[in-house]
C-alpha cells in the first residue's frame, strides 16, 4: 500500500456515538477537498465503521483494535479478516489505553501485527513511554522492547507499516511532546526503521495535537503526520486540522 505523507489518523476511541457517525462523515464532506482526504485515516468504534463506510466509500478507514487470534473459537473478538472485509485498510495496535486499561501484553501485541499483516491490513502500531520511564532516562529502553516485542519475528507480508510515537504522559494532557523532543525520538526510530526489511514506513507523532501545535509538529523532520483524539471528535475541528495537513502535503510537492 503506498501511504499518503503527510497522514492525519482520527482516534474515534469512545468520542464519537454510532448515532453521531453519518453526521460526522456529512459534515466532514462539506468541509474538506477530495484531495484533502486522501491524508486522512479514520478510526471509528467497531460498531461505526459500517455505518462511516457506506456513507463514504472513499474514505480510508481503520479500526481502533483487532483479534489477536484468527481460529473462530474467541468470543466478543473482532477478526482482522472481517476488519478488512468491511473495508479497512489499517489496524490501529497497541494504544496505550488498552495496554493498560485492557492489560495487552507485548507478546499479544505481536500476535496482533501478525494477524493484522495477514489479513492484509496496514498495521499502525503506537508505541511510547510513560512519564516515570521519561523522568528516570528510561525512553530509549521503553520505546526499542516495544517496537522490539511488536515486530520480532517480522511478519513475513509487513511491507507497510505506521508507527505511531505517542508519549503516555501527553495522550488526553493539555500539552503536547516539546519539539525538541519529538524531534530527537522521530529521529531514533527512523534509524531504527530503516534497518528493517520494510519497504514503507511512517512516524507519525500523538499527543495533545489541536490546531495551535499542528503546524509545527507537521514541519519537524521526521514527522510523517499526525495522530488526534480529542481533536477528530468533532467533524469542524477535524476538517480544519486536515485542510492544514494537506496545504502542508502540497508545498513538500
Ligand atoms: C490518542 O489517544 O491517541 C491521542 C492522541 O489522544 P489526544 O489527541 O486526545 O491526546
Amino acid at each position: 500500500m503506498i501511504l499518503s505523507n503527510p497522514l492525519i489518523i482520527a482516534n474515534w476511541k469512545m468520542g464519537v456515538p454510532c448515532s453521531e457517525a453519518r453526521g460526522w462523515v456529512d459534515q466532514f464532506e462539506k468541509l474538506t477537498t477530495p484531495a484533502s482526504r486522501k491524508h486522512a485515516v479514520i478510526l471509528p468504534s467497531f460498531l461505526s465503521l459500517s455505518i462511516v463506510r457506506q456513507v463514504d466509500r472513499a474514505l480510508f478507514l481503520g479500526s481502533q483494535d483487532c483479534s489477536a487470534f484468527g481460529e473462530p473459537a474467541h468470543t466478543g473478538s473482532i477478526p482482522a479478516t472481517d476488519i478488512k472485509e468491511i473495508g479497512c485498510q489499517y489496524a490501529l495496535i497497541g494504544h496505550s489505553e488498552r495496554r493498560r486499561w485492557n492489560g495487552e501484553t507485548d507478546e499479544l501485541i505481536h500476535a496482533k501485527v501478525i494477524q493484522a499483516t495477514a489479513a492484509g491490513l496496514t498495521p499502525i502500531l503506537c508505541i511510547g513511554e510513560d512519564a516515570q520511564q521519561r523522568k528516570i532516562g528510561k525512553t530509549k529502553v521503553a520505546l526499542r522492547s516495544q517496537l522490539r516485542h511488536a515486530l520480532q519475528p517480522l511478519p513475513e507480508k509487513l511491507t507497510a507499516l505506521i508507527v505511531a510515537y505517542e508519549p503516555v504522559w501527553a495522550i488526553g494532557g493539555s500539552a503536547a511532546a516539546s519539539p525538541t523532543i519529538i524531534t530527537e525520538t522521530h529521529r531514533w526510530i527512523r534509524q531504527i526503521l530503516d534497518r528493517l526489511p520494510i519497504k514503507h514506513s511512517l512516524i507519525v507523532y500523538g499527543g495533545a495535537v489541536d490546531e495551535m501545535t499542528l503546524p509545527l509538529i507537521c514541519q519537524l523532520p521526521n514527522v510523517n503526520g499526525v495522530l488526534v483524539g480529542r481533536a477528530s471528535w468533532k467533524a469542524e475541528s477535524f476538517s480544519r486540522l486536515v485542510l492544514a495537513v494537506h496545504d502542508k502535503g502540497s508545498r513538500l510537492v
